[in-house]
């Protein structure tokens, strides 16, 4: 594969590029290092689908053949040693709401239908239940608590950022497993950068109401009376507010709209994409 394009690399540690048979996939390795998860996640390469879900498209809600979204994810769990039916996918909505899940949730989203309406975060401390979320664009938060043995996993969207869904998180891992921000492990997966994401002022102001003393560093003028939006730090920034250590935060720093040929990007591909998977499983 060629080289990806690193914009705005962070000073913090980067994801790792890991293949397994031709697919290949982004680790986090803060989170490796515990030894306490199997987690991955996805590019475009490695899967059977064609045309404009070339070629590993893990979501079952575009249009795509379902038997090569299957294939698809044989060959993803392969790579993360994981198997289909230990998977749960949440409805998400581009909202706030988080859901913790358990036994009773196995397979939903991938082989039956997933009953977890209108939630873009996950989080539990079952070990073999492995979260998943897609994502063209928007966000993967990955959650680790290594002391209570919790994990979680956000799909953060413009709105879902805005609406905090990372604190959202954080709170439920708290409320119902006793995690401390301090204790926990973050990672920022590929997005769309700053790079590439343009709004017009009344989305712009969002960001610009939520975190007004950080605005500098998520809002910047663009051209035409555009802005640009840093996804990246307003995660980042949220997630340090609630008491995550900036050392407890890997940010993959690698946009979506950037590498088409690595992966899908809705906003980049005008709608006609597959989308990628982030998994987080406790072992
Ligand atoms: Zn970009």
């Amino acid at each position: 594969m060629q080289k990806i394009k690193q914009n705005f690399p962070s000073s913090r540690r980067a994801f790792l590029e890991r293949s397994c048979k031709g697919l290949i996939y982004y680790t986090i390795p803060a989170f490796e290092q515990t030894g306490l998860v199997k987690h991955g996640f996805s590019t475009r390469l490695g899967g059977v689908s064609k045309g404009e879900f070339y070629s590993l498209n893990l979501s079952f809600r575009r249009k795509d053949s379902p038997e090569n979204v299957r294939e698809n994810y044989k060959r993803y769990c392969r790579a993360l040693e994981i198997q289909p039916e230990q998977a749960v996918v949440p409805n998400a909505v581009h909202g706030n709401r988080v859901t913790a899940v358990n036994e009773t949730h196995r397979g939903m989203g991938i082989t039956r239908q997933s009953e977890i309406w209108e939630t873009d975060g996950l989080i539990t401390n079952r070990p073999g239940l492995a979260l998943v979320s897609w994502h063209a664009d928007c966000v993967p938060l990955f959650f680790l608590d290594p002391l209570h043995k919790v994990i979680g996993l956000s799909h953060s969207g413009w709105r879902g950022t805005v609406a905090k869904i990372g604190q959202r998180t954080l709170k439920a891992m708290r409320e119902h497993y006793g995690t401390r921000a301090e204790d926990c492990l973050v990672g920022i997966g590929p997005s769309i950068g700053p790079c590439c994401f343009e709004v017009d002022s009344p989305v712009a102001n969002e960001f610009i109401e939520a975190w007004p003393e950080h605005k500098n560093e998520i809002v910047q003028p663009g051209e035409d009376g555009k802005f640009t939006v840093n996804l990246w730090e307003a995660n980042r920034i949220q997630l340090e507010q609630l008491g995550v250590k900036k050392s407890h935060i890997t940010t993959a720093a690698l946009c979506t709209a950037c590498n088409t040929d690595v992966f899908f990007s809705h906003r980049k591909e005008k709608g006609r994409t597959g989308s990628m998977a982030a998994v987080l499983m406790l072992v």
